[in-house]
């Protein structure tokens, strides 16, 4: 990731902009993020005292950590520390015309607690912070660049370094990329081939290191390394652009020649001490080699980020359309937040249905996103994206408390009760905010708690899940597996979690239905749910064949098209209504 890009990931993570920009160069002097936020918020406290952007402060601490002025009793080094600072704030200045203090940049004064309330109210941070941490990662780049390649052509000598100095590490990794970049210049100016940027890393990476320990985790690297030196010949040059994940850049005439190479060097490197190693690929076939260095490498990132999310394939060639789901993702975090404010997510419900009384038995609340100008967003767009910004609470919060007044609007309005089922992101599941939020939309409320069930998605993870999952047990309420079969260890899960029911993904029943021996399997887990006493849902039923099927088996509850589709709270209240009413 770019400097960039991890100053925006921090910023839409709601940290501060000097958060967000010291955070996005932490890794570059060795400071993990934690400790990062951390020396921040010191000087966080600083700008809301004396309101000058926090992009200054954060800017000439990083200049400070990267140079080192170290020694206050070094007069050479006080002065070239000071110039350093002076130009960096010149510069800042003339590119922000003049405006260094948040004032000037937000309109609004944060050291008053009803301005600070009114900035976060109109999300000014995300549309008025972004210009300026931008602007300074452009000047620092620049300085660094300059000041580091002033210490190369004096011939700085490394071993004048203290051993273990910071300096060092971020010396000998600026001289890494500094000589592959020269020599991917040369062979993009000098080859009269093709060019292919090859990115790849380690699936599940985090996994190997938590299982395996860390140390396990960078042999796994060191041994990565070695295959490549072992791969690549003379013209086939790599590098570790960071932690897991690599990039050759190689001459080609077919691309084929491409799948050859990554295919062989997949084979060298799929184990490591008996243990697995699943790489996933993003080639970008250069077309024009004038474009910038960065760019080419992005879009190989893109590619390798777009083969991590398909099952297919581990290998993916750069498409346009890439892009455009770099300008999904980016409308969607600089909107998410007057989303919000504006009322613009909705609760839709699909009721679940029981096939034996040809009833509503309850009914799913799903998010859609009514955009005035884009129109309707379907959750499948931004779920994703706002589960690894960590927006995804604002929005379940939201629908939670949507899915309970529902629950109370028809209490009150005399309706037969129905368990309303709300969708719990995993992302829940890592604190304890959840569980009081829920417990107060029960009490504020004042309905019974068996009314509003809780979805979660069955997953790979993870013992956290689990404890969570008896917390939630603990406080009363009723828990559905979402998604069975969907993933690799569902039988496990149920094992170690305390699910109340399950609820068959719509893509397993339908690979069930194609075989006799899916159906047999199918007839089995029906069986285990009513041994274990587990409450079984089909979702996604959109055939008469399935529901007969399904009824033929024994399972009787069901959600799907051929029932009904997610439709706006007022419908789904009118049909309940006549349901009512029709049975009498
Ligand atoms: P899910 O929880 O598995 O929800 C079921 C999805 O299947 C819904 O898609 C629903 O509209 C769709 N569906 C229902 N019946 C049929 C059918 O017969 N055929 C087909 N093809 N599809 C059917 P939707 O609403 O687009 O939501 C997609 C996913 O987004 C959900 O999958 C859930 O994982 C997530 N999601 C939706 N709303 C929320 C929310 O409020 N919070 C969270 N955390 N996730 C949500
Ligand atoms: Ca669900
Ligand atoms: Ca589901």
């Amino acid at each position: 990731m770019t400097h960039r890009e991890k100053a925006e990931k921090l910023l839409h993570q709601q940290y501060h902009c000097s958060q967000a920009l010291f955070g996005a160069f932490a890794e570059d002097f060795g400071l993990d993020l934690k400790t990062a936020f951390k020396i921040s918020t010191c000087f966080g406290g600083g700008m809301r005292q004396g309101g000058t952007c926090g992009c200054i402060t954060a800017s000439l601490l990083i200049l400070g950590m990267t140079i080192g002025f170290y020694d206050s009793q070094d007069r050479e080094q006080e002065v070239y520390g000071n110039k350093k600072t002076e130009e960096f704030i010149r510069l800042f200045s003339e590119r922000m015309n003049g405006a260094v203090n948040c004032r000037d940049i937000l309109g609004k004064d944060i050291s008053k607690p009803n301005e600070m309330a009114e900035i976060r109210k109109q999300g000014l941070i995300l549309h008025k912070c972004p210009g300026a941490i931008n602007i300074s990662i452009e000047i620092l780049e620049d300085m660094l660049l300059e000041h580091f390649n002033g210490m190369i052509e004096s011939n700085l000598n490394l071993e004048d370094i203290p051993e273990n100095d910071e300096m060092q590490t971020v010396f000998k990794t600026i001289q890494k990329f500094r000589h592959f970049r020269r020599n991917v210049n040369n062979l993009l100016f000098s080859s009269k081939k093709e060019i292919g940027f090859i990115q790849f890393d380690v699936r599940k990476f985090k996994i190997i290191n938590d299982l395996y320990g860390e140390r396990f985790g960078d042999q796994v690297l060191e041994f990565i390394m070695k295959q490549l030196e072992k791969n690549c010949l003379d013209e086939q040059f790599f590098v570790n652009l960071r932690s897991d994940v690599f990039m050759v850049v190689m001459e080609y005439d077919e691309e084929q020649e491409l799948v050859d190479f990554i295919e062989h060097l997949d084979s060298t490197i799929n184990c490591y001490k008996d243990v697995k190693i699943q790489l996933c690929y993003g080639v970008y076939t250069v077309e024009d080699k004038e474009m910038e260095f960065r760019q080419m490498e992005d879009r190989a990132a893109m590619a390798r980020k777009a083969a991590k999310n398909n099952i297919l394939t581990n290998i993916l060639f750069y498409k346009e359309q890439f892009k455009d789901s770099l300008y999904n993702r980016k409308f969607i975090e600089e909107n998410m937040q007057t989303a919000i404010t504006e009322k613009q997510f909705m609760m839709y419900l699909q009721p679940k249905y029981s096939i034996a009384k040809n009833e509503i038995i309850g009914a799913e609340a799903l998010v859609r996103w009514q955009h005035p100008e884009r129109g309707m967003i379907f959750p499948n767009q931004f779920i994703p994206i706002i589960e690894e910004n960590g927006f995804i609470k604002k929005v379940d919060y939201y629908i939670w408390a949507e899915a309970c007044s529902f629950i109370k609007k028809c209490q009150q309005k005399g309706l037969r009760s129905f368990p309303i089922s709300v969708n719990v992101s995993r992302i829940h599941l890592r604190d304890n905010e959840c569980i009081q939020v829920l417990s107060d939309l029960i009490k504020s409320n004042g309905i019974n708690k068996e009314l509003l069930e809780l979805e979660i998605t069955e997953s790979a993870d993870d013992q956290q899940i689990s404890r969570k999952a008896y917390q939630l047990k603990e406080e009363g309420f009723t828990l559905l597996m979402d998604d069975f079969g969907s993933g690799y260890s569902s039988l496990n899960i149920l094992l170690e979690t305390p699910f109340d029911m399950i609820k068959l993904d719509k893509k397993f029943i339908e690979n069930m239905m194609v075989s006799s021996k899916g159906r047999l399997i199918l007839e089995h887990v029906v069986l285990m749910a009513n041994q274990l006493d587990l409450g079984l849902l089909a979702e996604g039923v959109e055939t008469k064949e399935q529901v007969d099927l399904l009824q033929s088996i024994g399972c009787d509850q069901v959600q799907g098209y051929y029932y009904a589709k997610p439709m706006p709270e007022k419908q789904f209240f009118e049909l309940l209504q006549k349901q009512q009413h029709e049975i009498g």
